[in-house]
């Protein structure tokens, strides 16, 4: 079954058909290293991150190149702040280089895989940013001035389009920013001439540094070509990031990105996250409370199209969400020492949920429906070993199902199945049979020794909850 993608550019959903068959080249703007990374990041990080890994799932070869912006505005202002009175020309770096070690610190926590992406830094491409630059100067398609050089918008092809605006709509929105040099208030710098005491490169206009846009109309083109098939990025990077990055690539005369996929921003309780408000939540922080299975379900939960608010009532119910995973994986194991006769159910079960997770992922990566599969497949799979049927086949139906479960999970989802950070020190065994003397104690209506009980395994994280059919489940205390 071939995957749809709703492609920004012609804002409609399209089959995914390589340049090559069976191979996709997909490239995504990655972060400027600067700060902490925060719960937003990993959401990006983490879609596209699943996004790949189904496509890897789908027999594809995949080649991810995930660019760092290490040298721009934000960089420098925090080097002249955390490393005050250094050169900036050595300083830069190694404020970015400390928050980019922060940021593959974090992604590593995360489970996400590093293993294959290719991940050029902004710093090393400055003679390839030159001669870019200068292939467009030659084009006439950008022009110099004193010092600075402008990519000149009214010489590009349909500008706008990925935006879905006019050119003359943006314009009476744009200004021209004091000391720019530009002919239009929406060309953009290429190369900007070094002020005082900032880092800079040498360049045939002078000393300066790239404009930002230019990096990655670089960096892709050489390393996925001149054409490739997937471009990705935050909603936020429309415009006027992927605008001009279009606008340069093709004004160099390349074809560049075929499928762009722009995923939704992240907001916490319904806020922009920002240090001032005081909601800024790092990746660390949810990590040193929650397993990274839940804060990878609450992801899932949302399309990466949507936006996402981010609650932590929302993280405590994808924590519990986590633990039907893990009562599964206990019923297995207890079903296939288990030898009860009965009648053996159909198993069409697991091929029923598998193809609807598979079905989700096609229709443009539908992470939330295909979660929703994957918890129907746990409820079936749990339904069936209640029917209990003690043949061979039936331990092989479960083995089957729990094997599903687990690839799926683990290699479209990265999910690792444990919830490690925080150990019980008592036995799941022993948790269920104290569960049944509570039951017997219920029955028996001795309501006192079935509340001690109940706060006795409080008292040692764990909770007990009472199902409307009458049983109980239990989870750990967070
Ligand atoms: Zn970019």
């Amino acid at each position: 079954m071939p995957i749809f993608i709703y492609n920004s550019l012609s804002r409609k959903k399209e089959e995914l058909v390589p340049l090559k068959p069976k191979e996709i080249k997909m490239y995504v703007c990655g972060p400027t290293v600067y700060d902490q990374p925060h719960i937003g990041h990993a959401r990006s990080a983490y879609i596209f991150d699943v996004i790949k890994r189904y496509l890897v799932y789908k027999d594809y070869e995949v080649t991810f190149v995930r660019n760092v912006t290490d040298v721009d505005d934000k960089i420098i202002n925090k080097a002249k702040e955390e490393l005050p009175g250094e050169d900036l020309n050595t300083s830069f770096k190694k404020v970015a280089d400390k928050y980019l070690s922060a940021y593959h610190d974090a992604l590593n926590n995360l489970g996400i895989e590093e293993n294959g992406i290719v991940e050029p830094k902004a710093s090393d491409y400055i003679p390839k940013m030159i001669k870019f630059i200068q292939d467009l100067i030659g084009r006439d398609t950008a022009y110099i001035s004193e010092g600075d050089v402008y990519f000149d918008i009214k010489k590009a092809r349909d500008y706008g389009k990925l935006s879905n605006q006019a050119i003359g709509k943006m314009e009476s929105g744009a200004r021209v920013a004091l000391g720019e040099k530009k002919k239009d208030p929406l060309d953009f710098a290429l190369w900007k001439s070094a002020k005082a005491g900032e880092p800079a490169w040498d360049s045939p206009w002078g000393k300066g540094r790239p404009g930002w846009h230019i990096e990655c109309s670089v960096m892709s083109s050489d390393i996925l070509g001149d054409e490739f098939d997937i471009h990705g990025g935050g909603l936020d990077l429309i415009f006027p990031h992927h605008e001009n990055e279009i606008a340069q690539s093709e004004g160099a005369g390349k074809k560049f990105a075929r499928y762009w996929i722009h995923h939704g921003l992240l907001t916490i309780n319904g806020q922009k996250m920002s240090k001032s408000l005081g909601n800024f939540i790092t990746i660390n922080d949810v990590l040193s409370k929650y397993p990274v299975d839940a804060l990878k379900i609450l992801y899932l939960q949302t399309h990466y199209s949507n936006p996402m608010d981010f609650t932590e009532r929302k993280l405590d119910d994808a924590y519990k969400a986590t633990q039907r995973f893990e009562m599964l994986f206990h019923n297995t194991q207890k079903a296939r020492k288990s030898c009860i006769s009965g009648i053996r159910k159909a198993a069409d079960f697991i091929e029923k949920n598998k193809n609807n997770f598979i079905e989700a992922m096609d229709d443009n990566f539908n992470t939330p429906d295909a979660l929703a599969s994957l918890f129907g497949l746990v409820s079936d799979t749990n339904k069936f070993i209640d029917s209990g049927a003690g043949s061979d086949e039936y331990v092989q139906i479960i083995n089957e199902a729990e094997g599903v479960i687990r690839d799926l999970g683990k290699n479209v989802f990265g999910f690792v199945f444990e919830n490690n950070h925080e150990v019980t020190e008592i036995g799941q065994d022993e948790i269920e049979a104290r569960i049944i003397d509570r039951t017997n104690a219920k029955q028996a209506k001795d309501y006192v020794l079935a509340d001690k009980i109940r706060k006795n395994l409080e008292g040692q994280g764990i909770i007990l909850e009472d199902t409307k059919d009458g049983k109980t489940t239990w989870r750990k205390k967070l």
